[in-house]
């Protein structure tokens, strides 16, 4: 019978461990702090923001948001980075994205000092990531390496297949496997025969955005199945599932996570470690 890895607890742990180190901190009168910027009127980015700010409530970290129009313009934006970069009170700063389409992301996202940069996304910490000497690291990845080590199951030697290459998640998340010593594949939409690939690993990582994609006869047995994936089910109200089939796939794994309730949670328990981190840098 598999095991249904419980993210929920997994972060909630980790959460408890950022907040007696901030308590630490406060004790030697550093107050850790992250600046939220949002653009626009995103529904799915409001909803984001509100977590990650109930987030910095639970651990202690003093949160501070900015709220701008969708009409704010590049140059402004910019402008409110530089100002918080040079704010020594702020220690993290995440613009949360999508921007409007008239804002280059990469031109903000290079504006952050890379000491702030709790989401790791400039290529300053990519690039110290990838030589094995990360800063940050990068939330929803390091999320699920922890959902590993936390339950038990090692990395090191063993066939680690990631499906997707977005800058986001699938290459960090190679990165890390790797830095873990997972002998490591990863696939995308022009690797050929997907599920013969998919069905040797023993962890599968899956993030591709597409609904219940990896089915049963792309899995197995035994395999470790990491879903990174959320999407909403058409057709109910707020039914979310991921990019495994759980159904399908449950039977045949050693370990799953369900969606919700797997990675999701982690990558705010993993963006509240950065912003610690920030602060003692
Ligand atoms: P993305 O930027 O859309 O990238 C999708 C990746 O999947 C691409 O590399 C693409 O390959 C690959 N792909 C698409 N169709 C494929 C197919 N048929 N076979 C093999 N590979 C295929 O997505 P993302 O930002 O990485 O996000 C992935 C999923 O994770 C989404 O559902 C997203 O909502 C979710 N997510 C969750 C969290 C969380 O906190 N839990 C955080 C971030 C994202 P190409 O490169 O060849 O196009």
């Amino acid at each position: 019978m598999s095991t249904i890895i419980d993210g929920k607890k997994i972060a909630q742990e980790i959460k408890d461990e950022v907040k007696t180190e901030v308590l630490k901190l406060n004790d030697q009168n550093l107050f850790p702090a992250l600046a939220v910027i949002i653009v626009g009127d995103d529904a799915a980015s409001k909803i984001y923001v509100r977590d990650k700010k109930r987030a910095c409530e639970n651990t202690g970290i003093k949160s501070v948001s900015y709220e701008l129009p969708a009409d704010t313009t590049e140059n402004e934006l910019l402008h409110l980075v530089s100002r918080l970069n040079a704010d020594y009170k702020i220690h993290g700063i995440l613009v949360q994205l999508p921007l409007p389409q008239h804002i280059n992301e990469d031109n903000i996202l290079l504006a952050i000092d890379p000491k702030k940069d709790v989401d790791c996304f400039h290529p300053y910490n990519v690039g110290l990531l990838s030589v094995g000497k990360p800063q940050f690291l990068p939330g929803t990845p390091a999320g699920v390496i922890q959902l590993l080590k936390r339950s038990g199951i090692s990395i090191a030697g063993k066939n680690c297949v990631v499906v997707g290459r977005s800058n986001i998640v699938g290459k960090p998340m190679s990165a890390l496997l790797l830095a873990e010593n997972g002998t490591v594949t990863t696939c995308h939409s022009k690797t050929r025969n997907l599920g013969e690939v998919t069905k040797k690993a023993e962890i599968l990582v899956v993030a591709i955005r597409m609904p219940k994609f990896i089915t049963a006869d792309m899995v197995g047995e035994g395999a470790v199945v990491i879903d990174v994936g959320i999407h909403k089910i058409a057709g109910t109200k707020n039914k979310l599932c991921g990019d495994v089939d759980f159904d399908g796939v449950y039977e045949k794994t050693s370990y799953i996570t369900p969606v919700p309730g797997g990675v999701g949670p982690m990558t705010i328990a993993m963006l509240m470690q950065n912003c610690l981190k920030a602060a003692k840098l």
